[in-house]
């Protein structure tokens, strides 16, 4: 579904990605992990057209997405992909059900739609009765739930998320980690995750290992183990 080839970003003379490709396919939940300064941000920003490689390609489905530009890719990135943040950057003086709201209205999508899907996702993801609430009087587990979604309005091909979990304590960390799974088991959603997490990462699908620019190791779950 979502394939990138041989991504590198160079800034200026310092080589942050030096050749790296990734293919995840649809139902997946696929966690980046890593040291810091391996360059897991880079690549998911560059997965998710927030930033263009030196080199290389992304695709989604059929669409290469290193030939959108402007409008058309902005267009295509708000339709097609869903973030979520370390800090939820909800818009302070909307209410939940707004803010969900803001991705649906920017895709032109009718607003009567947009606001009945936006309540069933906060129905589904346990903010029924926190609809009308602002982010302020929403506890931070909470908060990243309506960033969710937000992420999840335009029904979104893949969902990007960097260090989600980052800002919560572990029982909401594991809440929001459950939630993921629970949306693609429903919904075949796809995510890629970038994470800190040592004891999240091993329950996605599949963990991608990043070192120094590089992707150095994989480890899909249900290969079975080979001692050597
Ligand atoms: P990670 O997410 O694995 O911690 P990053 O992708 O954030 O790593 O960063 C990888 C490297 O790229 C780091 O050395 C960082 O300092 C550098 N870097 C990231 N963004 C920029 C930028 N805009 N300009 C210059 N260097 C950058
Ligand atoms: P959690 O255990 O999920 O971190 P909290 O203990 O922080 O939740 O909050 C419990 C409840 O109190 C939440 O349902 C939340 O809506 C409400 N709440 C938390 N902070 C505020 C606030 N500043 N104003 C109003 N309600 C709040």
């Amino acid at each position: 579904m979502l394939t990138a080839r041989n991504l590198t970003k160079n800034y200026s003379n310092l080589h942050v990605l030096k050749g790296v490709s990734v293919s995840v396919s649809a139902g997946e939940i696929v966690t980046i992990v890593g040291s810091s300064g391996a360059g897991k941000s880079t690549l998911l920003h560059l997965l998710g057209t927030l930033d263009t490689p030196t080199s290389g390609e992304v695709w989604l489905n059929d669409v290469n997405l290193t030939l959108l530009k402007g409008n058309a890719l902005a267009d295509f990135r708000n339709r097609h992909m869903g973030f979520i943040f370390q800090f939820h950057h909800l818009l302070p003086e909307f209410s939940a059900l707004e803010n969900v709201c803001i991705p649906g209205f920017i895709a032109g999508v009718k607003k009567s739609a947009v606001k009945e899907r936006a309540a069933f996702l906060l129905e589904t993801l346990g903010l029924g009765n926190r609809k009308d609430h602002k982010p302020n009087e929403l506890s931070g587990g909470e908060q990243q739930r309506v960033a969710v979604a937000r992420a999840l309005i335009n029904t979104p091909d893949i969902v990007m998320a960097d260090e989600p979990t980052g800002n919560l304590d572990s029982k909401n960390a594991r809440e929001l980690h459950q939630l993921f799974i629970e949306l693609r088991d429903k919904f075949r959603q796809t995510f890629i995750i970038v994470t800190h997490n040592e004891e999240l990462a091993p329950l996605s699908d599949r963990q991608l290992v990043m070192k120094d620019g590089r992707m150095v190791g994989q480890e899909i779950d249900d290969l079975p183990l080979i001692i050597g």
